[in-house]
C-alpha cells in the first residue's frame, strides 16, 4: 500500500507534468501591465530623506543598460563599473532605487543559494564559499566605504518543526563539516539559549549569516555608483525593448541604445515579455514591531542572534534589528499570495491583508510567547520570482549573446542577489571559470502555464494541499 504522502506527490507529479504541457499555449502579454506600488517598509523608514534621481530624458547610449535598482541591478554596476572604468553604465529604475523585494524583504542574510538540488561534494563546497564570499563583501562594502547601513551578523537559525527533520539535519552537519563548512546543528534547548522559541526540535546554526537593511544599503551605494560613473535614472520604467547587436530600450521620456543590456527586475520581468513562464510573482507580507529595548528582549528570549527561519513549506522567517525591531513574514498560506495576471502590486493599504496579518501575528506568537503584545508598527508586502523548483538562473542569453538576466532567488536572494553582480561581471569578461558548473549558472527552469490555468493551479494546490506549488529535482 502506498503510503498517503507518496501518493500525494505522485498526484503533484501528474500535475507539474501536466502544467508543462499546459505551459505550450501561450498568452498575449498585452493582458498584463506593469504595476509598481510605494515601498512601505520599516527599512525604508530608515531612509526618510532619499531623494530618488532623475529620470531619464531623451535618447543616450550605454555599454551596459541595467534594468531595475535592486541588489541584482546595483551589485552589477558596482562590479562592472570597477572592472571596466571606461565603459558607460546605465541604471534605469522604474521607482526609486531599492522599491523592489531588495528593500520589501525580511533582512535575513543567508548563505547557500535555494533551488539547487542536490549537488556533489566540491559544488556543495563552492556554493557555500561563494555566498559566504559575498556576505563578507557586503560587510566590507558597507565599512570600507562608512556606510550608514543597520546590519547584524551574529547568524541565523533554520529551526525544525518535525524531530524526525530535526535528526536528519543533524546528520547532514556531520557531513557538511567533514567538507570544512562551519554550520552547528543545537538541540531546542540549546536552540533556546540564543531565541527563546516554542515548538521546536533543534536548528541549524549559521554564525556567518546575518541581517542586513537593504534600503540603506542600496541607496548607500547610490553616491558611490555615480562616483565610479554610473548614471542613475529613477523613475524611468522601460516600457519596451528592442533587440538587436545594439539593444533599445525605450522610456516614458527616453530612449537608449546599449550594446547589452541587464534584467535585473526579478517579480517584475515577465512583465518585459521575458521568463513569463519560468516563475510567478509571489506576495509576501511583513510586518514589524517598533524596536523592544534590551529587557523586553530577552524576556521575550530573543538574545544577540540575527533571525531565524522555519523548516515549512509555508516559511516563516523572523529577525531581530540592531535597533531592537522584531521583523516577521510568512508562517501560512494567507500570509503569501498569487493574484491573478501575475499583478506585481498588491491592491489596496495594508489593511487589505488585514487577516493575513492577524494569522501572522499568531505564527509569530506560537513561537515567541508574548510578543503579540507588540504592535505592529510597520506592514508592507513584497513581490518575489518564484519558480517551480525554487532555483534562480544567472547567465546571458539572446540571438546576439547580449541580454544578460539574474532571477528566481525565491526567499534567498539577499545574498545570491549581492552575489550575481560578480558573476555576471565575470560572465560578460569571459573570466567565469569560477562560476562554470554551479547550478544556477544559465539554469533552465521548469515551465508553468500562463493564465488562466497558473491562477487555477496555484489556487488548486495551495488549497488542497496546504502548499506551495513546487516541483521536486528529479
Ligand atoms: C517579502 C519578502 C521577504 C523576503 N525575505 C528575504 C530574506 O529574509 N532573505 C533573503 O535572502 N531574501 C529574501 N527575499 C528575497 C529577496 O529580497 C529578493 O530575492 C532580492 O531582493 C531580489 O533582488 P533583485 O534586485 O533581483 O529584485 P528587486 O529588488 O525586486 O528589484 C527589481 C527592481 O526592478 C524595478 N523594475 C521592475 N520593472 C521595471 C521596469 N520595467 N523598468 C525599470 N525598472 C523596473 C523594480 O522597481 C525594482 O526596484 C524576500 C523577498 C520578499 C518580497
Amino acid at each position: 500500500m502506498p503510503s498517503t504522502q507518496t501518493l500525494s506527490q505522485k498526484v503533484e507529479q501528474k500535475l507539474y507534468q501536466a502544467a508543462g504541457a499546459i505551459s505550450a499555449f501561450s498568452y498575449p502579454l498585452g493582458w498584463e501591465k506593469l504595476e509598481i506600488d510605494e515601498n512601505r517598509s520599516l527599512w525604508a523608514s530608515y531612509t526618510p530623506n532619499y531623494v530618488p534621481g532623475p529620470p531619464l530624458k531623451g535618447n543616450t547610449t550605454a555599454d551596459l543598460a541595467i534594468i531595475g535598482g535592486g541588489f541584482t541591478g546595483v551589485s552589477t554596476a558596482h562590479h562592472f563599473a570597477a572592472r571596466y572604468p571606461q565603459k558607460r553604465v546605465i541604471i534605469l529604475e522604474a521607482k526609486s532605487l531599492a522599491n523592489g523585494a531588495s528593500g520589501r524583504n525580511g533582512g535575513m542574510m543567508l548563505n547557500w543559494v535555494y533551488g539547487t538540488g542536490p549537488m556533489s561534494e566540491e559544488t556543495t563546497r563552492r556554493v557555500y564559499q561563494a555566498t559566504s564570499k559575498t556576505i563578507d563583501d557586503i560587510e566590507k562594502t558597507i565599512k570600507t566605504n562608512n556606510l550608514e547601513v543597520s546590519y547584524r551578523r551574529d547568524g541565523c537559525f533554520e529551526v525544525f518543526t518535525d524531530e524526525e527533520r530535526a535528526v536528519e539535519a543533524q546528520k547532514e552537519v556531520a557531513y557538511l563539516n567533514q567538507l570544512g563548512i562551519p554550520i552547528q546543528f543545537l538541540d531546542a534547548a540549546a536552540v533556546r539559549q540564543h531565541i527563546g522559541l516554542n515548538n521546536i526540535y533543534g536548528g541549524l546554526f549559521d554564525p556567518s549569516e546575518g541581517q542586513l537593511n537593504g534600503v540603506q544599503f542600496i541607496r548607500g551605494l547610490r553616491p558611490i555608483l555615480i562616483e565610479q560613473g554610473v548614471e542613475i535614472y529613477e523613475h524611468s520604467p522601460v516600457l519596451k525593448i528592442r533587440e538587436g547587436s545594439t539593444i533599445t530600450l525605450t522610456t516614458p521620456e527616453g530612449e537608449v541604445k546599449a550594446k547589452a543590456i541587464l534584467l535585473a527586475t526579478n517579480g517584475y520581468t515577465g512583465k518585459l515579455g521575458y521568463f513569463r513562464k519560468a516563475y510567478f510573482p509571489l506576495h509576501s507580507h511583513v510586518f514589524a514591531t517598533s524596536p523592544l529595548s534590551q529587557e523586553q528582549s530577552s524576556k521575550l528570549g530573543w538574545r544577540g542572534t540575527a533571525g531565524f527561519a522555519d523548516d515549512l513549506n509555508r516559511i516563516s522567517y523572523a529577525t531581530q534589528t540592531k535597533e531592537g525591531h522584531l521583523v516577521f513574514g510568512g508562517g501560512s498560506n494567507i500570509s503569501y499570495g498569487y493574484l491573478f495576471n501575475n499583478r506585481t502590486a498588491f491592491p489596496g493599504s495594508p489593511d487589505s491583508a488585514g487577516p493575513a496579518f492577524r494569522d501572522m501575528q499568531k505564527t509569530l506568537n506560537s513561537y515567541l510567547p508574548g510578543s503579540e503584545k507588540y504592535p505592529m508598527t510597520y506592514r508592507w508586502t513584497g513581490t518575489l520570482a518564484i519558480s517551480l523548483r525554487r532555483n534562480c538562473s544567472i547567465g546571458v542569453r539572446g540571438e546576439y549573446g547580449n541580454v544578460y538576466f539574474a532571477l528566481g532567488y525565491s526567499g534567498h536572494g539577499v545574498t545570491a542577489a549581492n552575489m550575481a553582480g560578480r558573476v555576471l561581471t565575470d560572465i560578460y569578461s569571459k573570466s567565469d571559470e569560477k562560476w562554470r558548473g554551479l547550478p544556477f549558472v544559465n539554469a533552465p527552469f521548469s515551465p508553468i502555464p500562463l493564465e488562466p490555468f497558473r491562477w487555477m493551479g496555484y489556487q488548486m494546490v495551495t488549497r488542497l494541499t496546504g502548499r506551495s506549488p513546487r516541483e521536486p529535482f528529479r
